[in-house]
């Protein structure tokens, strides 16, 4: 399908690189354009690129009251040669079929998906923040769009990526953990459920466990299986540790965890990485035993945002508080890091296809 541009006006856009004063922050600013393709008639249609702005919308759009709404996030960069490179776009692409699967919207063939987020960046390209560890995040989004006041799966949709630049993560390194609240009140997923998703409702419903957590001086909440007893993920990212022996470890991907595009990176980077990681289920009892032991070195969480949060501290309902190690930032944490941006800003070669150039297509 090609693409339609109706672009702004040479005066009403970016016409100089993107030179920010201060930091940027991670995922405040907008850029001059959004993509837009809609599904109606049993199919997508109209793929655009427009000026950013609100939508117009039924206010009994479906996705509003029924909540059929996905999302993905994925980041590109600019490497030495000035070309912004993405990163495992397919990857994103291939999640959000899934993601559509699970809760009933139609799919978008990959290569649509892929090229549509190209077009896009290689539009608002100037936008790149000229700035160390900076990146364009890439939004895509895929939301219900029928006014029909019926809970069925909707007819009518509409797919949009917008960019945000963004600042580094980490302004200086990975210098600090986080704790996470060990919660057997909230549960993120069930099976059976939408936990697989990357559905808006599940972030819905994160929300007030999120409260809980920074009442216990907590960023986030660690989420166990409906049980209590096996460890399943963060609310946004994907939780890992190391044994040790080196060896990293991540939690059997189930119908209850969000299958995150870093973790699996790293499964496939174990060889650069010169350590084994495998996935197994994490039984909580024996968690905290090997952290008391210190057969647990280190632990933390993989997700697009940071690549990599460390965790220095656990605390329980009950107030009680487990420290990982000397609760400092690890050697395999610093490496799986460094090696994991390197690779993104072409410092390193990258496996053959995850790095790809954003090529000039735009008229
Ligand atoms: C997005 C997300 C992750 C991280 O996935 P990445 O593909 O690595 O960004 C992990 N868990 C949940 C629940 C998520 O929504």
């Amino acid at each position: 399908m090609d693409i339609k541009y109706n672009l702004k006006s040479a005066s009403e856009r970016r016409t100089e690189p993107f030179m920010p004063e201060g930091d940027v922050g991670f995922g405040k600013l907008r850029t001059d354009h959004m993509f837009l393709m809609d599904y109606r008639d049993g199919q997508w249609c109209d793929p655009r690129i427009v000026p950013y702005g609100p939508f117009e919308m039924a206010p009994g759009a479906m996705s509003l009251h029924y909540g059929q709404s996905i999302f993905e996030g994925a980041k590109a960069f600019m490497h030495e040669d000035g070309e912004i490179y993405t990163f495992r776009l397919n990857k994103n692409a291939e999640r959000m079929n899934r993601s559509a699967d699970i809760v009933c919207i139609p799919n978008i063939d990959e290569a649509m998906q892929v090229k549509a987020i190209n077009a896009l960046i290689d539009v608002d390209r100037l936008w790149f923040p000229q700035q160390e560890g900076a990146c364009l995040y890439i939004r895509p989004f895929i939301f219900a769009t029928e006014d029909r006041l019926s809970v069925s799966p909707s007819q009518q949709y509409t797919f949009c990526v917008m960019l945000s630049p963004s600042g580094a993560y980490y302004a200086s390194g990975v210098n600090n953990g986080i704790r996470l609240l060990i919660s057997t009140q909230f549960h993120r997923a069930v099976s059976g459920g939408t936990g697989a998703s990357k559905a808006a409702g599940n972030y819905a419903a994160s929300l007030r466990a999120g409260k809980a957590a920074v009442e216990y001086g907590a960023s986030q909440v660690l989420y166990l299986d409906s049980t209590n007893t096996q460890i399943e993920e963060a609310g946004a990212m994907n939780h890992f540790h190391i044994l040790k022996d080196g060896t990293l470890i991540i939690p059997t991907f189930t119908d209850t965890i969000l299958k995150s595009i870093t973790s699996q990176s790293i499964m496939e980077l174990g060889e650069m990485l010169g350590c084994e990681v495998r996935q197994e289920t994490v039984m909580l009892d024996q968690f905290i035993a090997d952290i008391e032991s210190g057969e647990i070195i280190e632990a933390g969480g993989f997700g697009t945002a940071a690549v990599v949060s460390p965790v220095s501290s656990y605390i329980f309902e009950d107030g009680r508080v487990i420290t990982v190690g000397d609760g400092k930032v690890g050697p395999n944490i610093q490496r799986i890091y460094k090696l994991f941006t390197e690779l993104q800003k072409g410092h390193v070669a990258a496996p053959q296809g995850w790095v790809n150039r954003v090529e000039r297509v735009a008229p």
